[in-house]
């Protein structure tokens, strides 16, 4: 850019400019080598059928612990392996080992995982997958993908026919973060959800708040309406639980259920879950 600009221009690079493109290259090359070495795990949190209070499934969420302890929020490096085109190799690494955990839990247990916008501009995505599944013997009725309407908007043919192609093999595609993204109502008619996740924006304020409940009340009718489940992510106290319940949501996600927690611990959990229902 700076030579099209003639050789007289001189390009201002400023001695912050030159941390920030160090910093992001030092992260690059560490992102590179966590997901070659599996310092990135996903950790799961339940999903509760609202109605009988079962765990119906659990949401895998990426967990980067680097090797001095250290961790790394997903909203930091989900956004930096998307730009530096680490995300397929890292979505084929965590869905990997998902898949391999979500075979030790009883079946009829979904695994829900997340998959990035950028990677519905992939048309090799649905093979990706189906190899996946193949390889760890995960039965494709278990999965279900994730993903936000910014994911419909880059390539909404391609995003349509890839859809298609999942459903054809049975996995489900849930509508994440609903409400909060760059699509259009109008996409919804195109394209085909089994479930819908409210966000957790929304739920702050819900039994106070008209406003708020009336949106609320307008995105499970109209989830209802397409046919599709409808999960309310980010229940913190049991007034929010109450309160879906109340209103008909189908499944409930949050910390008042349990926090992500390792492939351990999740065991763990639901050999408890278990035992407490085995002494009901
Ligand atoms: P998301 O898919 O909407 O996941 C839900 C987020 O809400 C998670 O944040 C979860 O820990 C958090 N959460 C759950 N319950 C509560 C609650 O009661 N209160 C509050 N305040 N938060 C709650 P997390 O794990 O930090 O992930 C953030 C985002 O990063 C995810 O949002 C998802 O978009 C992305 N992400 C995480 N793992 C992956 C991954 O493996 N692949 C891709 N592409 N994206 C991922
Ligand atoms: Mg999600
Ligand atoms: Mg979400
Ligand atoms: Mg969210």
């Amino acid at each position: 850019e700076a030579k099209a600009r003639g050789p007289n221009h001189h390009v201002l690079f400023t001695p912050q400019m030159q941390q920030k493109v160090s910093e992001r290259a030092k992260v690059e090359g560490e992102l590179r080598e966590a997901i070659e070495t599996d310092q990135i795990k996903p950790f799961y949190q339940p999903l509760i059928d609202l109605r009988t209070g079962d765990v119906c499934g659990f949401e895998a969420l990426a967990r980067w612990v680097r090797t001095d302890g250290s961790k790394v929020p997903p909203a930091f490096f989900i956004p930096v392996a998307e730009e530096k085109g680490l995300i397929t190799s890292l979505f084929q690494r965590v869905l990997h080992r998902a898949c391999c955990d979500a075979m030790q839990w009883h079946k009829g247990i979904l695994l829900s995982f997340n998959v990035s916008p950028v990677q519905m501009e992939d048309r090799l995505l649905p093979a990706r997958i189906f190899e996946i599944l193949g390889k760890t013997g995960l039965s494709p009725d278990r999965l279900e993908i994730e993903i936000t309407e910014n994911a419909l908007v880059a390539d909404p043919d391609l995003a349509a026919k890839m859809m298609e192609e999942l459903h054809a093999a049975g996995i489900k595609v849930a509508l994440d973060d609903f409400g909060t993204g760059y699509s259009s109502l109008s996409q919804l008619a195109r394209f085909k959800f089994d479930k819908i996740k409210i966000d957790k924006s929304f739920v702050g304020r819900c039994g106070s708040d008209d406003r708020q409940a009336k949106i609320i009340q307008a995105m499970l009718g109209l989830s209802r309406n397409l046919n599709a489940k409808t999960t309310v992510e980010g229940l913190e106290d049991h007034q929010q639980v109450a309160y879906f319940i109340q209103q008909g949501c189908d499944i409930g996600q949050g910390y008042v259920f349990g926090r992500p927690a390792s492939a351990e611990d999740t065991l763990e959990y639901l050999a408890q879950r278990r035992r407490v229902l085995a002494t009901a």
